[in-house]
């Protein structure tokens, strides 16, 4: 994952002292062998920074998608309650004669 460095060569992982470190964590600085650190976003941390991380970012991600989600039923709301307004308008705005079915008769069809 990451690239061996060489400034920390003879280095021993905080976890496993018999094992060499090839890595060191960017958010505790401490070095660690390839088992206990993953990149995460681009990041190298140690299994107990990525539980951190991942602790004070659960929290807030799923207020943004609710808010999200909010925002979305009242978008979908309005979109459904404007075409149904609309719906009504047009027909409120077309002569009664058509909803009685006498316009074809009176004005489109004469009687002879
Ligand atoms: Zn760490
Ligand atoms: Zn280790």
């Amino acid at each position: 994952m990451s690239i061996p460095n060489p400034t920390i060569a003879g280095l021993r992982c905080f976890n496993h002292g018999g094992r060499e470190a090839v890595a060191q964590c960017l958010e505790c600085t401490r070095y660690y062998c390839r088992e206990c650190v993953t990149a995460h976003g681009g990041r190298v941390l140690c299994a107990d920074c990525l539980g951190h991380t991942a602790v004070n970012a659960a929290p807030r991600k799923p207020v943004i998608t609710m808010a999200w989600r909010g925002l979305q039923l009242v978008t979908g709301f309005v979109v459904v309650w404007m075409v149904v307004y609309m719906t009504g308008r047009g027909l409120l705005w077309l002569p009664s004669e058509f909803h009685e079915h006498l316009i074809w008769e009176n004005e489109w069809f004469p009687n002879p």
